[in-house]
């Protein structure tokens, strides 16, 4: 059988020799043929200088794509995926955060007959206040979304051929694998490692950017915010005529009274507020629909080296003159 290792690279010019050098290491012992697909997302740094030596020194098993711009990172899984030609795929990252003393045991359970086999981390090493974090988001986020989405689980995994090609079926352009690979299915097993801290070089993650990661996981996969937008629409109306009962009960009871003026701005302040955030929900769902019309790809390559023998791909000399497929 063939293995793929596909790495997204982000500004890894710290780490990317030395993941290369233990990755294969790892590889040679297993009686298996391998590549490894390297996708440079655009780095500003040496990354893809690395990347070209890398593909020169070990010609035969060493391919890598390089975007003309940082596309992120689910950019950067989709080109490997599409790049990929095993019969079973790694997804990676360059940081060595992901042991490759694990693929063995993947490709144990592969062999098992096993379509996904997932590598959860633990969180030691996490900053506290991030895994907190994450552990309250996963639970609530799994209460709401139609997928199951696991704390710790990553983007460490093998993917059986059959599921490359599902993934790849999938045409939309806002990704967000964590759920699309829940999404299709398939005979998944996981199994625990210990999490290891970064090598060299720094997370590309802001608590910014992991809080609109999180807002992507709810928004992508199902519409029940706007059912929740509903209901709370109705429980608000419901109240309100309540309101307006016990104020006419009261007024025929008593007679008119003039006070009320706080509760009135306080109503139609707290009004105003949810009706804000409700048509944000709603903006964020056409926002959605907005970049799927628009159906751009999902990045540009500028520059790709195929393994070496291999006869030229015309598709793959068009993409290295900037045009896109
Ligand atoms: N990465 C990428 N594009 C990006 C950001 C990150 O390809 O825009 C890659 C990065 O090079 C690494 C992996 O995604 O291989 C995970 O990134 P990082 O280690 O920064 O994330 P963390 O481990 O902190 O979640
Ligand atoms: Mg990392």
């Amino acid at each position: 059988m063939k293995l793929s290792v596909v790495v997204p690279c982000y500004n890894e010019e710290a780490v990317i020799d030395r993941f290369d050098a233990t990755t294969r290491g790892m590889l040679d012992d297993l009686p298996i043929q391998y590549e490894i697909c390297y996708v440079d997302d655009g780095s500003t740094d040496g990354t893809l200088a690395r990347l070209r030596l890398l593909a020169e020194r070990h010609p035969g098993g060493t391919r890598y794509v390089s975007f003309s711009r940082n596309f992120g990172k689910e950019a950067g899984m989709l080109a490997g995926l599409r790049e990929a030609t095993g019969d079973a795929v790694i997804i990676m990252d360059a940081d060595l955060q992901h042991p490759p003393e694990l693929i063995a045991r993947m490709l144990d359970l592969y062999q098992l007959g096993h379509d996904q086999v997932i590598a959860r981390r633990g969180r030691e090493g996490d900053k506290p206040l991030r895994s907190a974090l994450s552990r309250a988001y996963y639970r609530a986020v799994n209460k709401w979304v139609d997928v199951e989405l696991a704390d710790g689980v990553g983007d460490f995994r093998l993917l059986s051929r059959p599921v490359v090609d599902a993934l790849l079926s999938l045409p939309e352009y806002n990704r967000f694998s964590k759920g699309l690979f829940s999404w299709i299915g398939f005979d998944t097993v996981t199994f625990d490692y210990r999490n290891a801290a970064r090598e060299a070089g720094e997370t590309k993650w802001r608590f910014g950017s992991l809080l609109n990661y999180g807002l992507d996981g709810l928004f992508s996969f199902n519409n029940r915010p706007l059912r929740i937008a509903i209901w709370l629409g109705v429980a608000l109306a419901g109240l309100a005529a309540l309101y307006a009962v016990w104020i006419t009960v009261t007024a025929m009871s008593y007679g008119v009274t003039l006070p009320g003026y706080v509760t009135l701005v306080a109503i139609v302040v707290g009004m105003g507020g949810v009706q804000m955030v409700m048509l944000g929900l709603i903006g964020e769902y056409i926002g959605r629909i907005y970049y799927e019309t628009k159906r751009r790809p999902h990045f540009l390559i500028k520059e790709s080296a195929g393994v070496a023998g291999k006869p030229e791909d015309p598709r793959r000399r068009r993409l290295s003159q900037g045009k896109v497929v």
